[in-house]
């Protein structure tokens, strides 16, 4: 008896599949980024799909065969953001198929895959075209500064979240990723302008990179130190203030463990010393010490900048706050992360939003970034030569040629030690005069 049931049920399901409809996918929205190295163009799906991609040459294009699916929003290209794609457009090569090609300005490589839904977004088709004339990217041009005497102290800062990652979004609908990236380009330009210092920015546009890819981009530029900045959300609108962060010791040992077990990267985690023909007990001494120093260092840097921010504002907590931030788990690039405001709260989203304020948090964490190099130099640099030089304010009359002679230094020394092209100074400015 009872298997007959089952039987019939299963008769019954049988003829349900056969007469259901196939679920056509519909595309709801359409969108591009673009950063240095990759192309990224996003499809909103209602659900998966499965689909099909392709290039055609003469000219460059992509094509996505979609089945099933079907389109009624308008696909614009922001051209901002859209990288190597030309334009897009759609159309219907038989009644099953939604296809859409993207004309290129030059011919690429294609990586796709379907994303599950989040709170933002729903299902996804992302795809990748990778340029294949690409240059090589600006950081490595640091690379070549240490090996100089005298080099510059190098500072990755890294605009948290992008692209498909807005981060926290405030009541006025104020993007973190916006406005984390304008004081990310305002701290590049207050650190560049720092005789002995430079900056490299792990993302400047509105595109995303995978966490480990940021501190990756801060190892590959041999960074001495990675500030990854945000702004904080809370559920109280009244919570306000900046604060900062550096790795929990629980995160670090994790971390830890996963580059040790990728060879690749244990081999330049102490320095560019290589680790495979050591013994496995020297390899993890040598390992503990850098990582160790690395933890030392961050507390150091966060501490620095957390006093700078008490002398300049109003902070969240009065002491440096640990969590397990996975862009701070570089086990030898010092790191930290600033929560630069509250977004959530109503005055600050609105200040976040202010070229005054976001120039102020970036002079603020400069002095910090500043206060700590001067104090530990990484020998070698510019700042460990030169961190016991006077300073001199110019005066009237004064000529940059009198000045480097009153001091007994040449004027091409004066000029690189202050970052100074030409002959013109002005009254007021605080000069760094460089030990003979
Ligand atoms: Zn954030």
């Amino acid at each position: 008896m009872r298997k007959r049931l089952l039987i019939a049920a299963l008769l019954l399901l049988v003829s349900l599949l056969v007469s259901l409809p196939v679920l056509a996918a519909e595309v709801s929205g359409f969108r591009v980024w673009a950063d240095p190295a990759k192309t990224r163009a996003v499809l909103d799906l209602d659900r998966k799909t499965a689909y099909k991609l392709f290039t055609l040459e003469n000219p460059h294009r992509v094509v996505v065969d979609l089945q099933g699916s079907s389109i009624d929003i308008p696909v614009e290209l922001d051209e901002e953001h859209a990288g190597i794609i030309k334009s897009v457009r759609y159309g219907q090569p038989d009644k099953n198929t939604l296809r859409v090609v993207f004309d290129l300005s030059e011919s690429a490589e294609l990586k796709s895959f379907l994303l599950d839904p989040t709170a933002q977004y729903s299902h996804r088709l992302v795809i990748d075209l990778f340029s294949k004339s690409n240059q090589k990217s600006s950081l490595v041009k640091h690379v070549t500064n240490i090996s100089k005497p005298n080099r510059e102290v190098v500072i990755a800062v890294d605009a948290g979240h992008g692209g498909e990652d807005p981060g926290a979004i405030g009541k006025k609908r104020t993007r973190e990723k916006d406005v984390v990236l304008r004081i990310a380009r305002e701290l590049k330009k207050a650190i560049d302008a720092e005789p002995g210092m430079s900056a490299v920015l792990t993302r400047d546009g509105d595109y995303y990179i995978p966490l480990r890819g940021r501190y990756e981009k801060a190892r590959k530029a041999r960074a001495d130190l990675f500030v990854s900045i945000h702004a904080d959300a809370f559920t109280k609108t009244s919570v306000r203030g900046s604060s900062v962060f550096v790795l929990s010791a629980r995160g670090a040992s994790s971390e830890f463990a996963r580059l040790l077990a990728d060879s690749e990267n244990a081999s330049d985690l102490v320095g560019g010393v290589t680790l495979n023909d050591k013994d496995d007990m020297l390899a993890s001494v040598l390992l503990d010490l850098s990582q160790s120093a690395t933890r030392e260092a961050s507390n150091k840097v966060a501490a620095d900048i957390l006093s700078s921010m008490k002398r300049n504002g109003k902070v969240h907590k009065p002491n440096v706050g640990r969590a397990n931030f996975m862009v701070l788990k570089s086990p030898d690039v010092p790191s930290v992360l600033v929560e630069t405001a509250f977004i959530s709260n109503p005055g600050e989203e609105k200040r976040l939003t202010e070229k005054e304020f976001q120039q102020r948090m970036a002079r603020t964490i400069t002095n910090g970034i500043k206060d700590y190099f001067y104090s530990s130099p990484p020998p070698g640099t510019w700042i460990a030569a030169n961190r016991n030089g006077q300073k001199y304010i110019v005066a009237r009359g004064d000529t940059l040629g009198g000045i480097a002679s009153r001091y007994r230094i040449s004027l091409n020394r004066l000029r690189s030690a202050n970052k100074i092209n030409g002959d013109v100074i002005h009254v007021g400015r605080e000069l760094v005069i460089p030990t003979s």
